[in-house]
């Protein structure tokens, strides 16, 4: 099938992109270059260009027989969220109605749709299940909520099939080691630690060790970037067999503190890494660890990467070899 992958220069959206391929599908990307990476494709038809931009949407519509959409591209920071909430939602809603448009308008009837863990917000149980409730305390969360609310109304109206995947900590690279994470600046656990272990940066700021947590330090699961795309694959395949439209988990359902994380980096990497506790960071609940039940059962997701010494080692496979990402200039 020919799929349209926006946000495909990205960290996951890359990755997917890479999947598709593997997997002998065409691939369109469609991404505005503000995040994401030119060199991160490794294959596929690039449009440089925004979502909200109906006239870029229209081409890529017409201009190739799309069969389904995965949809990547927004702002995804919890931080910077919760200091510009309108950035978050002006870009990760707006972006979707206008992509949900053209869908609508070119007649494509399939999206899987990036979502988040940070819907759940601080999560009543342990591990989380789809049917709990949903709070996020960050706009970044809040946004993506609002997405699935849109995409259910959307299916109501035009017959528009979705699954919405919240993913909860994306991590790793590409077993190739030519693709994966880059962010300017970086704000993410993994990277950093690894930036601290290869000397890019001196060490790695530990955000709080006051949680309700055994150690103190936040809990999350992290799961491999991957096997998060390989999912997506499953789910467009699910819709296209007539699956109705649904929201599932995707995590490995194991949780790891942030002190823990760096320690198993530790020793993957063989380097004493330099680690020092600070304040909290705005918007981080203390524990988010997926019950992805429904995905394995459903979807026949089988997540491959399922021990954080695996999925460190191939984000150290990038990172060691690529200290600066793509270093694009
Ligand atoms: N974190 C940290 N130091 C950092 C970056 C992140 O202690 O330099 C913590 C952060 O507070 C959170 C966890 O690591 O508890 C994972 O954060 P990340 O930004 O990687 O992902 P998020 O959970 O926000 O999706």
């Amino acid at each position: 099938m020919k799929v349209l992958v926006c946000g495909g220069a990205g960290y996951i959206g890359s990755h997917m992109v890479a999947h598709l391929l593997e997997n002998n599908h065409e691939v369109v990307v469609l991404d505005n270059l503000q995040t994401g990476h030119k060199s991160s494709l490794l294959g596929g038809k690039l449009y440089v260009g925004d979502l909200r931009d109906s006239e870029i949407l229209d081409k890529v519509f017409s201009e190739n027989k799309i069969d389904a959409v995965i949809d990547f591209a927004a702002n995804s920071l919890v931080g910077e969220s919760v200091e510009k909430p309108l950035k978050y939602f002006e870009n990760n809603i707006y972006s979707v109605i206008k992509l949900l448009e053209a869908m609508n308008k070119h007649g494509v009837k399939y999206i899987v749709f990036s979502s988040t863990a940070a819907t759940y917000g601080e999560p009543e149980n342990t591990p989380i299940q789809e049917e709990d409730k949903t709070f996020p305390t960050n706009p970044y969360g809040e946004s993506k909520l609002a997405v699935e609310k849109i995409l259910k109304w959307c299916d109501r109206a035009y017959g528009i099939k979705y699954t919405a995947l919240r993913y909860f900590n994306a991590c790793g690279a590409h077993t190739n080691g030519k693709i994966g994470e880059d962010h300017s600046p970086e704000t993410h656990l993994i990277p950093i630690i690894l930036q601290a272990a290869s000397g890019v940066r001196e060490k790695i700021m530990i955000f709080g060790d006051d949680y309700n947590t055994a150690d103190g330090s936040c809990v999350r699961d992290y799961v491999h970037v991957s096997d998060l795309a390989s999912a997506h694959l499953l789910a467009l395949k699910r819709l296209q067999n007539g699956g109705d439209s649904k929201i599932y988990n995707l995590g490995n359902g194991k949780g790891f503190s942030v002190k823990e994380v760096i320690d198993v980096a530790r020793k993957v990497t063989g380097i004493d890494i330099k680690a020092e506790v600070a304040a909290r960071r705005a918007g981080d609940p203390a524990t988010l660890i997926a019950s992805s039940e429904k995905a394995i059962k459903e979807l026949g997701w089988e997540p491959k990467f399922n021990s954080l010494e695996t999925i460190i080692a191939t984000a150290w496979k990038w990172h060691s070899s690529h200290p600066h990402g793509y270093d694009e200039k």
